[in-house]
């Protein structure tokens, strides 16, 4: 029913065990997906001690989407390896900031990491999306991961909730301009999850421990919801939706006041 055996995905995130895009990926490959991996080179012990644990994994390349030239050499590597081979799912689950953007309050945030954080954790989607087509087949489906940080204030997220914004933004522009061709773009925002990139926001234990206590299932999400969210999306189950952000996070995003308060 879900029609993914023997399809494959180009996956960009994984840096450890905890990252949401292992979550991803360990989803896809129970689907029967064949997956391509594009690790940062600083993450590469971590990354290659996950490799045997997956047989669905064909293949490992370096990515780093910070400039346009490293971005393509990861397909390039793909396609000299693998000649023809075309991909029908793209996960980006790819985010970062400098110290600087949580260090300080936002509106002292210097450009060169604004710039950095935008770049990185918005912007890519485009470029990713962009070297991506000539190896995507017809149909194909995007998927990147955002927070509701984009459209409320969520204390110490700062500049990623910006950046959040301008990611959820691209999501749209993408899918409007590539659904005439039949592929699809949507975001799933996932709530808060333990994680490398997690760790780096100041009082993010205080943020799961509130949402545990306040979100309508009284838990946390953890990367297999994300991942079955993304096997979804990854099918022809939602062959019609795109262009949308989908909320993974427990239900937290429908609460306003916390009942903890009465
Ligand atoms: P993670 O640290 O496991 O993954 C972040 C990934 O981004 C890493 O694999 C890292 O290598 C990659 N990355 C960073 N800079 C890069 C660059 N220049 N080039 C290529 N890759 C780069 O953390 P995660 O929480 O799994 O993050 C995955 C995505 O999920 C991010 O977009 C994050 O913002 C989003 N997200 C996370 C949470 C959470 O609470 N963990 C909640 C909502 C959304």
């Amino acid at each position: 029913m879900l029609g993914l055996q023997g399809k494959v995905a180009f996956v960009f995130g994984v840096a450890s065990e905890d990252s949401i895009a292992w979550g991803i990926c360990k989803s896809l490959a129970e689907a029967g997906v064949t997956l391509y991996l594009g690790y940062q080179k600083r993450f590469m012990s971590r990354v290659f001690k996950l490799k045997d644990e997956l047989d669905a994994i064909d293949g490992f390349y370096p990515l780093d989407v910070i400039e346009d030239e490293t971005t393509a050499e990861f397909f390039s590597a793909f396609a000299k390896d693998h000649p023809g081979v075309k991909a029908d799912i793209l996960i980006h689950a790819i985010g970062f900031a400098p110290r600087g953007c949580f260090d300080r309050p936002v509106i002292f945030v210097e450009d060169q990491d604004l710039n950095t954080a935008l770049t990185v954790s918005a912007h890519s989607l485009q470029r990713c999306v962009r070297h991506a087509l000539p190896y995507l087949n017809p149909n194909s489906s995007t998927i990147t991961l955002t927070y509701a940080a984009s459209t409320r204030f969520v204390p110490s997220y700062g500049v990623m909730s910006i950046a959040k914004a301008s990611l959820e933004s691209w999501t749209r522009e993408l899918a409007c301009h590539l659904g005439p061709e039949g592929h699809r773009i949507n975001a799933i925002s996932s709530g808060p999850i333990a994680t490398l990139a997690a760790g780096g926001i100041p009082g993010f234990s205080k943020i799961l421990d509130h949402v545990e206590a306040n979100s309508p299932l009284r838990r946390n999400v953890n990367p297999n919801d994300i991942g079955g969210c993304a096997v979804w999306l990854a099918s022809q189950l939602s062959s019609g939706v795109t262009g949308q952000i989908i909320h993974v996070d427990a239900g937290y995003s429908v609460t306003m006041v916390p009942e903890s308060i009465m």
